[in-house]
């Protein structure tokens, strides 16, 4: 069995940052590193959106970015100016290309396409199974989810978000592209938390995604009868579908760290790296893997990496209420950008605000709801 210093497991989004990180680095560069994915990463799977404040490492395969969003919602609408923000969009395919590319003229990195069927730590080495063969390594990231157990649960709730969209093609110019919907939730909520999503990338072309954070998913038809509609109701009635992509990511405070011991450490969704209250993991995997580059040089016992911060506790109440009344997640998201500035919602949700900020952020949402799911919650964790 080959031995390697680092194995990556999954190189989607987290995988990817991760080894681009390392290599970055020349503490890595005598360092063995394999990366294992069941596919080539050639598709353009996904889009994927973050804020930032300015400029970023990820600049150069920026495909757009817009310093306006719209919240919509029957009681309060707003085009609304993020400075000192952008929102940024990226296509998985850029992303997947930008960093192949520069790990193709590393010696240390091997890519093979294998499916991974176990990962063991055995405490002084880390032993993986794929259908193909079994490797060694010192330490293991893993970024593909191989258990099931966070939804056969009941302690942490787990909303899906889940959405499907279509880029669309108009001939006569049809869309703003100087701001980006966020959120509309003026379409009909349906018991549910449900919302628009539209990312202009031109005058000509848009992409709409029909987005709901609730338990159950949709047949695929209706999704795509809301996007029809929304389109109708905006008066676009001449266009062409170019591309659809759809998903599901898991909004839940499960404790996916419990999964981690001195040797793997799990990454990315796979590792709860996924922010519960939003479902956005972009950033949220860039700021992880920028923490743990120097927790990786000094070859510490990886279950001490993630550590809970009070935004967790924000989450799982917000994750509690939303999930017992999936209706009110319009009412929610409209006071929230009622009351507040959104680059202090922005700054918040990026886990950046101080405890006044925080207090000032948490008391424009409904008290009663919340004081029940602490109390609730109190007897739980
Ligand atoms: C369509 C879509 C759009 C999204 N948009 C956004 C967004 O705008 N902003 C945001 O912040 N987040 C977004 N997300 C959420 C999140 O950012 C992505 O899911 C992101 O790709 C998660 O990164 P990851 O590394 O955890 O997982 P992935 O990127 O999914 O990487 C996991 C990798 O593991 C591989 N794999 C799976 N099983 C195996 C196996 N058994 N053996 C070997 N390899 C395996 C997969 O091929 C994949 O490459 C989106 C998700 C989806 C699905």
């Amino acid at each position: 069995m080959k031995k390697y210093d680092y194995i990556i497991s999954g190189s989607g989004a987290s995988g990817l940052m991760l080894v681009y990180h390392m290599i970055l680095d020349p503490f890595f560069d005598q360092k063995q590193i394999l990366l294992i994915d069941k596919v080539l990463k050639n598709q353009n799977d996904r889009t994927w959106c973050f804020w930032e404040k300015g400029s970023g490492i990820w600049d150069e395969i920026v495909h757009k970015k817009w310093d306006s969003i719209y919240f919509g919602s029957d009681n309060f609408s707003k085009k609304i100016v993020i400075s000192p923000y952008y929102y940024k969009l990226i296509r998985s395919k850029d992303f997947y290309d930008f960093i192949l590319k520069v790990l193709q003229e590393k010696s240390n990195i091997t890519i093979i396409q294998e499916k991974i069927i176990s990962i063991v730590d055995q405490g002084d080495i880390v032993s993986i199974k794929t259908d193909a063969h079994a490797y060694l390594g010192n330490k293991v990231f893993n970024s593909v989810v191989l258990s099931l157990a966070y939804k056969n649960q009941s302690r942490y709730p787990v909303l899906n978000q889940h959405f499907l969209g279509w880029f669309v093609k108009t001939k006569e110019p049809s869309f703003d592209t100087k701001m980006a919907t966020f959120m509309d939730f003026t379409v009909a909520q349906k018991e549910n938390t449900r919302f628009m999503y539209v990312l202009p990338i031109s005058e000509t072309e848009a992409l709409f995604e029909y987005t709901l954070f609730s338990k159950d998913l949709l047949e695929e038809q209706e999704y795509e009868d809301e996007i029809k509609k929304y389109l109708q109701n905006k008066g676009i009635t001449r266009y062409k579908i170019s591309e659809k992509e759809k998903g599901c990511i898991p909004m839940t405070c499960y404790n996916f760290n419990k999964y981690n011991s001195k040797n793997v450490l799990h990454i990315g969704t796979a590792g709860g790296w996924t922010k519960p209250s939003t479902g956005y993991t972009f950033s949220n995997s860039l700021k992880k893997v920028q923490q743990l580059i120097p927790f990786l040089k000094q070859a510490k016992d990886f279950s001490k990496f993630d550590q809970k911060t009070r935004f967790w506790y924000y989450d799982l109440l917000f994750i509690d209420v939303l999930y017992r009344d999936n209706h009110i997640g319009a009412s929610l998201f409209s006071s929230l950008f009622k009351k507040n500035k959104s680059s202090k919602i922005l700054k918040f949700l990026d886990e950046k605000t101080t405890l006044f900020e925080d207090l000032k952020i948490t008391t424009s949402l409904p008290a009663g709801k919340f004081l029940k799911a602490l109390s609730q919650r109190f007897f739980k964790i």
